[in-house]
């Protein structure tokens, strides 16, 4: 075994701590755009994990750019990146990371953590991803009790954005991994297994205005030109290109436009959210929505903007070799280690993409995410917690395996 099998038994008592250190963060709106809310949690996880007496960095992100859609232009400020780094000159250095925000904002419903029957924690980012977040900090807690510790670096990264797709803190993040051997991130696993994710498509979104010619329908409907009308006609094209090649996603996510029933309407705004597989389907599918775009239909002309902020995560050799190194980790800790290909994407994609290898899905088990039925399986805390702390121990006590 590469690890102290011994070294992970004082988790078996810290499950009430970490139950509660979850509810306390949860019960905090961190929606993406709650910028106070989303400070006030980055601060929280700050004191706990200065403790570990590790360095503290706080970014302060560029504001969003985000058409909205009435077809303006708005810059939304986020919240702070925050990054905590613990010996930056040991040979081996550790990434982890995850996110601090939510998709549920501060008019949602769904505020508070309750606990329902004696397995489910059920609350707003329970699962997506405080308990992901919990885990990781009492691994690492654990980890610095350790004599082996001194073997490996680490630094810690959490976002504030990931759920908007990491626009503003893509570009730290992946600047950052360049400098790490390992990545470990802290999605929610993908089923009650807790199954990795292996493949990801990548993804991107963009926003499509129409821009026609606004007239009175009774007096002047000849002279207008419909912005709603042509875009439906081009959105007719664009979905067609879904059967194009395989395995892409084009999803037309939401559309507004007009103004009033008795007027041609002048504005219609579209926004798109697309998965695809590999490189060469992102370049063919820019191409293609420029073309589309690009052509007027009627007298309307189309503006478009966005782009794609995640490339594909593909399971090459490196990554096999690192799911292999876990799963053996796994079996000595009894727990069976699977993985999966998934059309969803986070920031391990980011990460791959400078080739920095990682896990993305070490969290916490559970469901119903991004809905007011998330959950959190209890029990699946401590021994994902352990699974974080073995590999660690492992790669500080017998190094990295490749
Ligand atoms: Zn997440």
């Amino acid at each position: 075994m590469l690890f102290n099998i011994d070294d992970l038994k004082p988790l078996d008592s810290e499950l009430e701590l970490m139950l509660s250190a979850i509810t306390t963060w949860a019960n905090v709106n961190s929606g993406s755009w709650n910028v106070a809310g989303v400070t006030s949690v980055a601060e929280m996880l700050t004191q706990d994990f200065v403790k570990l007496d590790c360095q503290v960095t706080k970014y302060d992100l560029p504001k969003y750019k985000i058409v909205g859609m009435d077809g303006q232009e708005e810059e939304i400020p986020i919240g702070p990146l925050m990054k905590f780094t613990k010996r930056p000159d040991a040979a081996i250095q550790i990434l982890l990371a995850g996110h601090i925000d939510t998709v549920f904002p501060e008019t949602s419903l769904f505020q508070t953590v309750t606990q329902l029957r004696s397995n489910r924690l059920v609350g707003p980012g329970v699962v997506d991803m405080k308990g992901g977040l919990a885990i990781m900090l009492w691994a690492l807690r654990q980890l610095e009790r350790n004599k082996l510790a001194h073997n490996i670096g680490w630094t810690v990264v959490l976002t504030p954005d990931e759920e908007i797709g990491s626009i503003a803190s893509g570009p730290v993040l992946t600047k950052l991994a360049k400098d790490f051997d390992l990545g470990l991130l802290y999605e929610p696993a993908l089923d009650h297994n807790g199954t990795f994710a292996g493949a990801r498509n990548g993804s991107g979104k963009f926003t499509i205005i129409a821009h026609g010619q606004a007239a009175h329908v009774g007096r002047d409907f000849a002279k207008g030109s419909n912005a709603i009308v042509a875009m439906a006609e081009l959105l007719q094209k664009i979905v067609a290109l879904n059967t194009k090649r395989k395995h892409i996603m084009i999803n037309i996510g939401t559309i507004s436009g007009g103004s009033a029933v008795n007027v041609v309407a002048d504005i219609c705004v579209c926004k798109l959210d697309i998965r695809l597989p590999t490189e060469a389907d992102k370049l063919w599918l820019h191409e293609q929505l420029g073309l589309l775009t690009a052509k007027a239909i009627s007298g309307v002309r189309f503006e478009i903007s966005g782009g794609f902020y995640r490339p594909a995560k593909l399971l090459d050799n490196k990554q096999l070799q690192l799911f292999n190194f876990v799963k053996k980790l796994g079996l000595d800790l009894q727990q069976q280690i699977n993985w999966q290909d998934t059309g969803g994407c986070c920031d391990g994609n980011n990460l791959a993409s400078v080739g920095l290898r990682n896990i993305d899905t070490l969290g916490a088990l559970g469901g119903g995410m991004h809905s007011d039925q998330e959950y959190l399986l209890i029990n699946s805390l401590v021994p994902r917690a352990k699974l974080t702390l073995a590999i660690l121990l492992a790669i500080a006590n017998s190094g990295l395996p490749w």
